[in-house]
């Protein structure tokens, strides 16, 4: 029995649009055996607003690239939409906030206009000349174990002063750009960063995620979250298509089994320890 996939993303995420559909998702869900989705787009600012808490440093906030904000009334219809139509499919809605330690009035601002079954929090830029900056786009081999303890060291202040998301995603971002020429990554030489991540992310007993869009954890790296006191797990495709919703869970499931964790209370769960 597969797990609920948590993190997937349709046609209201800025970076996704034609390339998904929600209902395309939900179709790939049912086919796939999946028993629940949740569909956690992307909450990303490019400016403070008013009640943000602005890093010194960074006083633009970002370069737009790109971003858009949720157009939160098609979103909910369309979730309406597929509930209605696929019964058989739990349909949860969420998102995915960038940055919410950082962006947190414009975070809550968002958060009035809905209900959100799932909030992701996820860090995806570091601070580099005066603004937030995706890693992938500064990872050298030279820097790579140096950014990967930046990003922890951030990652930490995240868990520690927002308490907006539930779910930690991709706390292994930056391996997703990880440079030929760093080598093959090893997980020992940033154990005790990860350990104090996980450490203040179990004691506010909130849950991470295992993403299969990034390289898989480790069963070594997801032990240290059991050793930590991590209670559950949340699997996510991070899926910006629609073949992807559910891809990779069987080994991502096995890796999970060997860290410690099993089924939780029913098959909406997350797995438990
Ligand atoms: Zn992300
Ligand atoms: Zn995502």
């Amino acid at each position: 029995m597969l797990p609920p996939d948590n993190h997937i993303h349709t046609q209201f995420s800025w970076d996704t649009r034609s390339r998904s559909s929600m209902i395309r998702a939900c179709e790939q869900a049912v086919s796939a055996g999946l028993p629940a989705v949740a569909f956690t787009e992307h909450v990303d600012f490019t400016a403070w607003g008013e009640r943000d808490l602005p890093m010194n440093d960074v006083p633009e906030a970002r370069a737009k690239g790109g971003i858009q904000p949720l157009d939160v009334e098609g979103y909910s219809a369309s979730i309406q939409e597929c509930q209605e139509r696929f019964r058989d499919l739990r349909i949860l809605s969420g998102i995915e906030a960038g940055e919410p330690h950082l962006f947190s009035g414009s975070v809550a601002d968002l958060l009035r206009q809905a209900t959100f079954d799932r909030v992701l929090g996820s860090l995806h830029s570091l601070p580099r000349d005066g603004l937030l900056v995706g890693v992938g786009w500064f990872l050298s081999a030279e820097s790579a174990y140096d950014v990967v303890r930046d990003y922890c060291a951030e990652l930490l202040r995240m868990v520690e002063s927002s308490d907006v998301f539930e779910v930690l995603a991709h706390f292994d971002y930056p391996r997703r750009y990880w440079p030929r020429g760093a080598g093959t990554y090893e997980d020992a030489k940033v154990e005790e960063e990860h350990r104090s991540v996980f450490r203040a992310l179990a004691s506010s007993g909130r849950v991470l995620e295992i993403n299969t869009a990034s390289p898989l954890v480790s069963a070594t790296a997801l032990r240290w979250w059991y050793d930590e006191g991590g209670a559950a797990v949340s699997f996510g495709s991070d899926a910006h298509t629609p073949n992807r919703v559910g891809d990779g869970f069987e080994v991502a499931m096995d890796v999970a089994e060997a860290a410690g964790f099993r089924p939780g209370r029913d098959r909406f769960d997350f797995w438990r320890r």
